[in-house]
């Protein structure tokens, strides 16, 4: 199984320390979309998938002129997933299936380039965004975004449980090594993403953190900016709060096994990216 971290959508927020741990507060700082696209077996699996083509083409149409400015998102067509996909020489039919962490614009976006594809995700996420029962709610799911009716497929943790978390295994289609971990908070149906590579376990936990301080087993930390963010996005905190803390204890105990990473934290993505890098570089080398 070969695995690609992409980064799906740059946003530059401006509050430098105050979001990034680092810059005068005037200056901008970087977060990304970090999603994965999975080369396996049964066709490419793309885990979540950042903002969609009409999203940074159109941004007034989907995900709304506010984000796009509060975020000063980038809007940068070459970021899509799609164009990702395609710049790896594949064709986007080959996206037989995507794994949501949970249905939020930043994270939703790309579904709509893919139309063809499975959309794997717990059901208490679908219901919430077709529910959209609170203001938040109504803010952070875009219909727009399963406008052309995906394929769902939605689950109910249950089975046997991994590194003490409830989980799904077997998910519809898809090889036994992708698993979804219900981390709920966030949003009420939100999940971390599982995979195992062989070479012990990645967790993709979405936005069950923002920051890669909070992991920090001996400083947690977290930028003020970041923190307020977190709070006024959640829906259920002493879940989330929680689920942090679940974490962090898998984080101390099993880091030889489980390397998690977030969805937006520019130096969990940078780490991935680079290594990958330097392992094609390696290929490239040996040939
Ligand atoms: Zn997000």
């Amino acid at each position: 199984m070969r695995i690609h971290h992409l980064n799906c959508a740059t946003l530059c927020p401006i509050g430098g320390r105050l979001v990034s741990g680092s810059g005068g507060l005037t200056s901008r700082t970087r977060m990304v979309c970090h999603c994965l696209l999975i080369e396996t077996a049964r066709g490419l699996v793309l885990v979540d998938s950042g903002l969609g083509l009409r999203d940074v083409e159109t941004p007034a149409h989907t995900i709304g002129r506010e984000f796009a400015f509060l975020m000063n998102a980038k809007l940068d067509p070459a970021e899509t997933a799609l164009h990702q996909v395609r710049a790896l020489g594949y064709s986007p039919d080959e996206v037989r299936n995507i794994v949501l962490t949970h249905l939020d614009l930043d994270h939703a976006g790309g579904i709509a380039d893919f139309p063809k594809a499975k959309v794997h995700l717990h059901a208490v996420e679908r219901e919430a965004a077709l529910q959209r029962k609170t203001r938040l709610e109504r803010q952070r799911y875009k219909s727009e975004h399963w406008a052309h009716g995906p394929d769902w497929a939605v689950y109910q943790a249950g089975g046997e449980r991994w590194f003490g978390f409830e989980c799904v295994r077997d998910l519809s289609g898809l090889p036994p090594e992708i698993l979804l971990i219900p981390l709920f908070g966030h949003t009420r149906g939100h999940s971390g993403i599982a995979v195992d590579t062989g070479k012990g376990w990645l967790l993709h936990a979405g936005d069950a953190y923002f920051y890669h301080g909070e992991l920090d087993p001996d400083r947690r930390r977290c930028p003020p900016l970041i923190d307020v963010f977190q709070r006024i996005m959640e829906i259920d905190g002493r879940a989330r709060v929680r689920n942090q803390e679940r974490l962090r204890d898998l984080a101390r105990e099993n880091s030889g096994e489980v390397r998690i990473f977030s969805a937006h934290d520019p130096v969990e993505y940078d780490r991935f990216a680079e290594k990958e890098s330097s392992a094609e570089a390696g290929v490239y080398a040996a040939k």
